[in-house]
């Protein structure tokens, strides 16, 4: 069975096709610089293909995937009704669409009009999901995999802002978190990887890129999580501030006279690392501008590592323990000194690292001692697989 991942932006297109039997990718690729020139991308059977091609919008993009993975020369599939259905990322369900969703018009409105939980992303989404349904036809389901969907069942505790409760039943102002699906399969991974069953594991996974989000797992189910009613929460980012004071927002704007949205561009694209060290949002350059004396980049990656150690620390007391700690994404996959730095300090969880395999490159691993308590592990995460995973679960119901 073969299962199309989408993951739509506003004006791009990404795809893999997975055959599900093996969990392989049969082909990839990127439609790019929609509604603009175009670009389009494509790898497969070992190859790669790079070529423009103006794609005025979305359908055209698809109708170019379709007709490469049925390409003679970069094909992976001689008809397209060999693909089983498809799976399309969204940011945000909302409290409407609270796991993965088989799609109808019906449905694609409804997501439509929850826009606003994510202004960037589920537009795209939808715009992404109408032009398979007009390209592809009725007969080959669509599904919808939200990344909200693996935080939604957390307790009200850590869900409920404590402001006047009538804004979360007026408006459904609540912690939504995000990257749920790489939270969710790097928790299942790791209980492959200790061989135990999830249901007897408390996991903290560290998602760390240029978006950073840390879940505190128990028994298989998120319980707490630190982004928030939008990406902007949690510990800093490459160009996001994370939490801070909310009056500090305010202070700002009647100092500087800010509007809302200017305040917002503030918060979300020139504060994290970026603003702190003046020098970049890009970990790699932090190390180099640390490396030659430049002590806010310094203080950025030292900030950065504090904060994810108390995300840690505070969800290891909230559940009451911690058997693994994971890491992913960019920096979490990539970046042994950062994984150190925030592992030092919880020596007396019983986390102990191993520096050696600490610093092996590698698919999933323990890199902890034998001795530690808490098992350290690093997982790569693989959104477009759990995407697909759960986009057959829906179709196999
Ligand atoms: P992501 O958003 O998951 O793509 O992560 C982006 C962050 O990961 C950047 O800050 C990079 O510095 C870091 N990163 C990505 N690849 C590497 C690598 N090979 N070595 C070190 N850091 C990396």
């Amino acid at each position: 069975m073969k299962i199309l991942v989408i993951n739509a932006g506003s004006s791009s297109l990404k795809y893999q096709l997975i055959d599900m039997e093996q969990e392989a990718v049969l082909a990839k690729g990127l439609c790019d610089r929609i509604g603009l020139d175009g670009t389009f991308k494509h790898e497969a059977n070992g190859d790669k293909l790079e070529m423009e091609h103006p794609m005025p919008n979305h359908a055209e993009g698809i109708k170019m995937v379709l007709k490469h993975l049925t390409d003679e020369k970069w094909g992976v599939i001689k008809d397209v009704a060999e693909i089983s259905a498809v799976g399309h990322r969204v940011v945000n369900g909302g409290e409407v669409f609270v796991e993965a969703t088989l799609m109808d018009e019906e449905k694609v409105n409804t997501l439509e009009s929850l826009t606003e939980f994510a202004p960037l992303h589920n537009p795209a989404a939808v715009t992404g999901l109408r032009a398979c349904m007009e390209v592809m036809g009725k007969d080959v389901p669509q599904v919808t995999v939200y990344d909200t969907a693996f935080h939604y069942g957390m307790p009200k505790t850590a869900a409920i802002y404590p402001i006047p409760y009538e804004y979360y039943e007026k408006y459904g102002i609540r912690r939504f978190g995000a990257h749920g699906t790489s939270h969710g399969y790097v928790a299942g991974e790791c209980a492959k990887l200790l061989g135990k069953d999830p249901k007897e594991l408390k996991i903290v996974t560290c998602h760390l890129g240029n978006g950073s989000s840390i879940t505190a797992v128990d028994s298989g189910r998120c319980v707490d999580t630190s982004m928030g009613f939008t990406p902007l929460a949690g510990v800093l980012m490459g160009t996001r501030c994370g939490d801070i004071d909310p009056a500090v927002a305010m202070y700002i704007m009647n100092k500087e006279g800010l509007t809302p949205d200017e305040m917002s561009n503030l918060m979300n694209k020139k504060s994290g690392v970026l603003g702190l060290s003046g020098v970049s949002n890009d970990f790699r350059d932090l190390d180099a501008a640390a490396a030659e004396g430049n002590e806010r980049a310094r203080l950025a990656l030292d900030m950065f590592a504090y904060q994810v150690t108390k995300y840690v620390g505070s969800y290891a007391a909230a559940m009451g323990g911690v058997d693994a700690i994971v890491f992913t994404a960019g920096i979490g996959e990539n970046n042994p000194a950062m994984r150190n730095a925030i592992t030092k300090p919880l020596a007396f969880l019983g986390a102990e690292m191993d520096e050696e395999k600490n610093n092996t490159r590698g698919g999933a691993r323990v890199v902890s001692t034998d001795a530690s308590k808490v098992k350290i592990c690093v997982i790569p995460t693989n959104e477009e697989l759990a995407i697909a995973r759960q986009t057959l679960d829906v179709i196999s119901k």
